[in-house]
């Protein structure tokens, strides 16, 4: 019994002296409320420079005009096509809505691969294997023969004129194929659709994963009114009166904004913030300089910055006993979904071990339970950056409804929201602590940034129908 006790005793010892080690070494990644509600004030700051005529051509927030005005109202039907790509996985689906009921959506969906070639090759390409793989899809499923409108969500910055158009500002996360750069990404699908004969689709609409997401909510609760992704990459939209959309002619109404909130930083706004483990990772990506918030925040880089972080923890001695491996020293070999499962609530530490073992090193139990804490904080530090500008579009909406309080809904999707254990309750909790004049309703779309392509190209057609009678 005295024996169970000293062990008890000497674990929670342990664990204590490891956990202030490891605070200690990562002070700066460890925010204060206090530096978020700053944040949360630059970042409200950023919207309004990216949403001002003369100030946007060199805010880096991009806030960027979608042309979706109108939410579903329920009185959309018939079939529509999908495409999701820049995202985790690509794929196509189709989604048949009808008038009988909300609940009444059915869908088909095939996951086809992205090869990093294809990615990284020519531009032209890319377009080809994509409508290749539309094509293929139709094929099996027999749609050859109808007309198909299609919804091309496409999860890059888009510097929009219409629904059914945007040049492509730059391409973030994985992507880099040549020659995409400021062309129309519809014109350029649509050209490689022409390829196929047999094949006849509609693209009404282009549509960022963020706005998808929103839509697939609003489909089923009509007070959502923004949408955030937090997967491979991160960014919110939200609805925007049109009054304060200087770049888009009109004043009724609202409009949704894509707020490409992941290049935040760019122009320097987030230095103080920064550790030398964001300046190592950023140097090391595929766009050095860019989209700075979202390599402190999203899954693609998630894993990279734990890695940094335990080799220099091994070189100054503090894990491992300054032992390190080759694979520790190799960039990519941990990732997100190892983070996830070093924090699992029971398996955690386990996991952690045998993550640690397979990297090649030989931890001890001390070492194990500090790691496990540098994930904390990583995966903590995300979701906090996250609430605070998320808190910051919630005020934004508030304000504009000049209400005192708001009561609305969140449209939340990705990868790294939906695998990591912890990280949906600590974002909802902080946005709540950030923001708490606003009654928050989390929902998680399944598929959301897929389906809610086809959900906008389903309101664009039924607006379309109705222009027409
Ligand atoms: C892109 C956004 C996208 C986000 C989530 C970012 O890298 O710039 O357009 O919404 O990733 O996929
Ligand atoms: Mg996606």
């Amino acid at each position: 019994m005295f024996a169970v006790h000293l062990m008890a005793f000497y674990f929670t010892k342990l664990k204590e002296d490891q956990i202030k080690k490891v605070d200690r070494f990562l002070y700066h990644m460890r925010l204060s409320d206090e530096t978020l509600v700053d944040i949360m004030a630059r970042f409200q700051a950023e919207m309004e420079k990216g949403l001002g005529k003369d100030t946007n051509p060199t805010a880096s927030v991009k806030m960027l005009p979608t042309f979706v005005r109108a939410i579903p109202d329920g009185s959309e039907n018939g079939g529509f096509l999908s495409l999701d790509l820049g995202g985790s996985k690509f794929r196509v689906l189709k989604v048949q809505v009808s008038e009988e009921g909300k609940q009444n959506v059915q869908m088909e969906s095939q996951f086809y691969p992205m090869p990093n070639e294809i990615i990284r090759g020519n531009g032209t390409e890319l377009f080809d294997y994509v409508a290749d793989c539309l094509a293929d899809f139709m094929r099996t499923r027999d749609l050859t023969h109808k007309k198909l409108p299609l919804g091309f969500t496409f999860s890059f910055p888009c510097r929009q004129t219409k629904l059914e158009e945007g040049f492509l500002l730059s391409w973030t996360k994985k992507f880099k194929a040549r020659g995409v750069q400021d062309t129309d990404v519809v014109g350029r699908l649509a050209s490689a659709m022409k390829k196929h004969k047999d094949l006849d689709v509609d693209i009404l609409a282009l549509v960022n994963d963020t706005v998808g997401t929103m839509m697939t909510c609003a489909y089923d609760d009509p007070s959502c009114e923004v949408g955030v992704i937090i997967g491979t990459g991160t960014n919110a939209c939200y609805m925007e009166d049109m009054s304060n959309i200087d770049l888009v002619e009109g004043d009724e109404g609202r409009m949704c904004i894509n707020t490409e909130w992941g290049a935040f930083g760019d122009d320097g706004a987030l230095e103080d913030i920064r550790t030398e483990f964001d300046r190592e990772l950023d140097l090391g990506s595929l766009n050095p300089g860019k989209q700075l918030f979202e390599k402190m925040i999203s899954g693609l880089y998630m894993g990279e910055l734990v890695r940094l972080i335990l080799l220099k923890m091994a070189k100054v001695g503090l894990l491992f006993g300054g032992a390190k491996s080759s694979a520790l020293h190799t960039k990519g070999k941990i990732e997100t979904q190892h983070v996830a499962a070093m924090e699992k609530y029971k398996e955690g530490l386990a996991n952690t071990r045998e993550i640690l073992v397979n990297l090649g090193l030989d931890p001890s139990e001390s070492d194990c339970i500090a790691v496990q804490h540098v994930c904390t904080i990583v995966s903590f530090r995300s979701a906090n950056l996250c609430a605070a500008a998320l808190a910051a579009i919630l005020t934004r909406l508030r304000e504009n409804k000049k209400q005192a309080r708001l009561r609305t809904t969140v449209g939340m999707d990705g990868t790294l929201y939906k695998i990591h254990p912890q990280y949906p309750k600590r974002l909802h909790k902080v946005v709540r602590r950030l923001v708490p004049n606003c009654d928050v309703r989390f929902l998680l779309s399944e598929s959301g940034s897929t389906k809610g392509a086809a959900m906008v190209t389903a309101v664009a057609s039924r607006v379309q129908a109705q222009r027409k009678q």
